[in-house]
Parts: structure tokens; sequence; C-alpha cells
């Protein structure tokens, strides 16, 4: 037997309908606040997500999924999605026609990680990206468009951890200050955390050493090296937060482990569980380093298989009827049933297609989510009734089949 790759897994129908459900009230809250649905392709050049997200990264060196199509060229399956709609929206020319654009995108991403619980290698991600707008009260409505979506969520209580990186000058001089700190502990470091001393020693906040972990919990935090400028707009986003009721926690180690983070970053994590859910931030430089406008922007996604492991389950509402025959003769004229009862109803309806005893088809009816079965035999045909019989209750009656769908509804 074939199983599905490691890391991945089939989203079964009762699942899928969970997340089909949450991902309409999350969208129907996106749309109300301008956000328009873009896709882009799961593939891309692989070099788009090497110098954005950082070639030292742990995404791009270790966890990214590239391989060479048939004309050798080097192809990603992408890890995540804000570079991507960075790409199509400078190809579609949104910094000319509609600069501050709202999006929101849904679908797969892939990293080559060591699967865990609720950790995949292909996952499924809702995200939102908004541009041209570097103003602070950007970044409250965005964190308080995704409080919102964890609230319709129903994953019980969760905390916001807010943190600003800063611009380019306060990551160059907080690297200093992080390097000079790290130079008199550098015996003690991990290999990578060495290398990453002379390169880019912002790098090191990312390691998952516990050598490194216990020296960086002493280390400087950012907060302190910002210039007036970040400082400034990171008081402001607190003060929108504050002002429209939100709760979160300044965490002043929270750094994200891609390059193109600036400013405001932010973290979701349940208080009952110990991952984070979502993240975003500001990436107010990915736009011209990708060859566009200076543009500020930023955004956030949501991990889906963590949202489905908090969501309460529901226990679904049997509604389908079922036709089922008893002999040959019945087949057509159930079959016609079937289609226009499908008209005249929004439940679903379906037709038993195996010849087999009546209590096996009830049974399989039941299994199936039914609630009522529609039973032809040759004697009902006879007399134009048709027999209803409630799954929930087991009790029948005889029912003319004119008085049909009025019966049902
Ligand atoms: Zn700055
Ligand atoms: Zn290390």
């Amino acid at each position: 037997m074939y199983q599905a790759l490691r890391g991945t897994y089939d989203l079964l129908p009762a699942e899928a309908e969970r997340l089909r459900s949450f991902l309409n009230r999350a969208i129907s809250i996106l749309e109300r606040a301008g956000f328009r649905e873009l896709e882009t392709p799961i593939i891309e050049e692989a070099r788009l997500f090497n110098r954005s997200i950082g070639e030292g990264s742990d995404i791009v060196s270790k966890e990214m999924y590239t391989f060479r199509d048939r004309k050798n060229r080097l192809l990603a399956l992408r890890p995540e999605g804000t570079v991507s709609i960075v790409r199509a929206y400078l190809e579609h020319n949104f910094s000319y026609s509609n600069p501050a654009a709202r999006f929101y995108y849904f679908g797969p991403m892939f990293r080559y990680d060591r699967p865990q619980k609720e950790r995949y290698r292909q996952f499924l991600q809702l995200g939102v990206e908004v541009f041209a707008s570097g103003q602070a009260c950007t970044d409250g409505e965005v964190i308080f468009i995704l409080s919102e979506i964890m609230n319709t969520a129903e994953i019980g209580p969760f905390t916001i951890q807010v943190n600003s990186l800063g611009c380019r000058t306060c990551q160059d001089n907080y690297g200093k200050t992080l390097a000079e700190f790290l130079e008199k502990r550098k015996e003690v470091l991990c290999e990578d955390c060495r290398n990453r001393l002379q390169n880019n020693p912002l790098r090191t906040l990312d390691c998952k050493a516990s050598v490194c972990r216990d020296i960086l919990k002493e280390a400087p935090v950012i907060s302190n090296s910002l210039c007036p400028d970040c400082g400034h707009h990171f008081k402001m986003v607190l003060k929108y937060l504050d002002g429209i009721g939100i709760r979160y926690r300044v965490a002043e180690n929270l750094v994200r482990g891609l390059d193109y983070y600036t400013r405001t970053v932010w973290e979701v994590t349940a208080d009952n569980g110990e991952n984070a859910i979502a993240a975003g931030g500001r990436y107010d430089n990915l736009v011209a380093d990708l060859g566009g406008p200076q543009t500020a922007a930023l955004g956030f996604a949501i991990g889906l298989e963590r949202i489905l492991g908090l969501m309460p389950s529901v226990s679904g509402q049997r509604s389908g009827i079922r036709l089922i025959y008893l002999d040959a003769a019945s087949l057509e004229k159930s079959f016609g049933l079937m289609i226009s009862l499908r008209k005249s109803l929004t439940v679903p309806v379906t037709l038993s297609a195996e010849e087999k005893s009546l209590k096996a088809q009830l049974r399989l009816a039941d299994k199936d989510n039914c609630r009522f079965a529609l039973i032809f035999g040759p004697e009902e045909l006879e007399r134009g009734e048709v027999i209803l019989r409630d799954l929930d209750s087991s009790t029948q009656e005889s029912i003319r089949e004119k008085d049909l769908i009025e019966r049902l509804k």
C-alpha cells in the first residue's frame, strides 16, 4: 500500500469542512477591511527567495525544496507567501495602478523541516499583505484584524507578542552591539554561531542550540538600539493598540528568522499551545530590494494546521437524504426523484448505487451522515407512495409521492 509522504497529510472531509467554515469567516473579516484575493503559483525561481529571505537563514539554507527543471532552471516550492505576493505586486504594476493595494492568499507552503505535531513539510497558510502604508495606525489595524480572525476561530485565549526590529540603521547598530557581546563568549557558542558572528550576528538570535539560547538570554536587546524615528514609530503602534483595546505583550527577544523584517514584528500563541499560530511584521525595504520603488509594507500569515488543532470540533448536524430502491424496477423512479429533490432541497440527496439488503443500505446511510432514508419497494411504487424513514428515531411512515417535497421541507 502507498502512503502519503512524511511531513504531508490528507485533509479528510470532516477537517476540510471545519477549515472551510473558518476560512469563510476569516475572509469575510478581511473583505470588510478592503482585502482582495491574490493567488500566486507554488513554484517560483529559487533566487527570488534566496536574497529576500536571506542566504544564511534556516529557511533558505536548510529547509527550501529546490530542484532543477528540464531546462536546468533552479526552481523552489514556495517556503512562505510574502515574497511571491511582492513579486506579483511588482510584476502587475500595482506600484502605479493601485499602490495601496491589500491582498489575502490561502494555500500550501513547503519547508523541509523535521516533522512534528502540527508541523508539516507541506502546510497551509492564510496570509495578508498591505502595501504603501508606513503609518503606525496600519500596524495597529493589521494586528487588530489578526486578533479578530483569532477570535472567530474560537481557539480560546491567546497572547499577541510585539517587538520592533527597527530600520536597517538600527539593525546595523544592534548587530555591532550584539557582536561585541558575543565575541567575549565566542568559545562557548556553537560552530554555526561562530560563523554567523562574522557574517551576520543577528542570525545568532534564531539559533536553536541550548548553549547559544542560554547566552542570548543575557544579550542586549534591540529596543536599546532603536533610532529616534523607529522608537517613536513603535511607541505609536502600542498607543494605537491600547486605543482599540488590543491586549499585547512587548517581547524584547522576539525576532523573526527572515531578513526582510523591519520595525514592528508580532507573533500569536495560544495560551494552551506552545507553537506560534500566526506571525507577521513590517518589511519596509522588501519591495525596493526586489526592484520596485521604496514602498512600506506589512503582513501576517496564519498556520492553519495549528488553528485546526485548537478549534473546537463541531458535531455536525445530520441532514442528508438517502434514496434506497429495493428492486431494479424502482431504480429509474428513484433516480428521477433524486434529481428533482436536489433542485428543491438544500441538503445532500444521494442514491444508494449498489443492490444490497435494506438493512445494509440503512446502515451505510447512517454512517454517511444521512438523517432520512426514502425507501422504494414494489408495493409502494404501485400505490404511488414512498417510505420515509427517520434514521435518528428509527420510525417510518408512508407518504404519497406528490406530498413528498412539502413534507421534507
Ligand atoms: Zn531606525
Ligand atoms: Zn548557535
